[in-house]
């Protein structure tokens, strides 16, 4: 089968980071070209300041990458599945709820395939805790999400934009594991968000959500935290207690602790072949879903301004 012919958008960090070692490490890709407006690409691969240059000027492109902030990914998305090419969107899909519907349906009539990735899906505790939970029932659930945003995130104005999810863009990670491994379904109660005077997205939040049953699901989402970083999952269950650790990597049951490498990139792009070779997509919005509650239910709470 001929490598599928890749183009990555947005040659910002996580294409450099994580997109690019995962593409060059997949025979079933070969990356064609890049994408973006201020970055000089890499050697020996053709690159583009935007979609539209590349579309009349570049090489044959089957799929491209959307590394792009959020809030510029409908157009080009849209751009792309119009050609018939297959599209990797990078979380979260989109910046609303309804615009990443329409590119649903837009692939859906171009039979191309769209993948709305959840990389934090794919780190390495995530599936075996999925399976422990499956058949057992969850009586409390404590997120904590907390990181020093200045080394995470600087220099990111788009973050801290409308559409951007201020802290929720790394919380929205926390919610698409918990989405994928919890046995029921959840939805929010309550939420405060904690909002910067000088900031239009939250710089933390406190959320309560409930499952199916009424177990209480708590999420403390902050971007203030310096020193130990927190990116940890707890839930309590009538088997005990299962806790996953450093964003899903690091597996905890009451048989013991499992630490596994690292293979989220490249179990999204194996996916990612998957879906185009069976010619399927795969766009679950439950975790924007989440986030789009609590902007629409939160209350918020004025804090001091922040800068970077
Ligand atoms: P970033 O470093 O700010 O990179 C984004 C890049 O997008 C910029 O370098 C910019 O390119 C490019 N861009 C902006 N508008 C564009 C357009 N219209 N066409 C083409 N390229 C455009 O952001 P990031 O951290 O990589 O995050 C990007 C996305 O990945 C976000 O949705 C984020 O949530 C997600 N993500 C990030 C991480 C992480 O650890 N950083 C992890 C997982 C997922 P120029 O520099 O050329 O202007």
């Amino acid at each position: 089968m001929d490598p599928i012919r890749i183009a990555v958008v947005g040659m910002g960090k996580i294409a450099r980071d994580q997109h690019l070692p995962a593409i060059s490490g997949n025979v079933a890709f070969g990356l064609a070209a890049t994408v973006s407006p201020d970055d000089a690409g890499i050697t020996g691969v053709p690159h583009h300041a935007s979609l539209d240059a590349l579309l009349a000027d570049g090489p044959a492109v089957d799929a491209v990458a959307l590394c792009t902030p959020p809030q510029v990914r409908y157009a080009l998305a849209s751009q792309a599945l119009a050609r018939g090419m297959h599209v990797f969107l990078e979380k979260p899909p989109g910046a609303t709820l309804s615009e990443v519907a329409v590119l649903e349906d837009q692939a859906q009539k171009t039979g191309a395939s769209l993948f709305a990735a959840w990389h934090s899906r794919f780190a390495a505790g995530v599936a075996p805790a999925r399976a422990w939970l499956s058949d057992r029932r969850v009586d409390r659930v404590t997120i904590v999400w907390r990181e020093d945003v200045r080394v995470w995130h600087p220099g990111q104005a788009w973050i801290w934009e409308p559409g951007g999810l201020g802290v929720f863009d790394p919380g929205i990670n926390a919610l698409s594991i918990a989405t994928w491994i919890l046995p029921r379904p959840f939805f929010l109660e309550s939420a405060t968000l904690a909002l910067p005077g000088n900031r239009a997205a939250p710089i933390a939040a406190d959320i309560l959500f409930r499952d199916s049953r009424g177990a209480p699901i708590t999420m403390d989402l902050d971007w203030r935290q310096t020193g130990p970083q927190s990116w940890d999952i707890v839930v309590d269950t009538d088997a005990g207690t299962l806790r996953l650790a450093n964003g899903g990597a690091v597996l905890t049951l009451p048989s013991g602790t499992d630490h596994a490498e690292d293979r989220e990139y490249p179990g999204l792009y194996a996916r990612f072949a998957t879906l185009i070779h069976t010619g399927r997509s795969e766009v679950d919005t439950a975790p924007l879903r989440l986030v789009a509650d609590a902007f629409l239910r939160g209350t918020r709470l004025a804090v001091e301004d922040f800068d970077d």
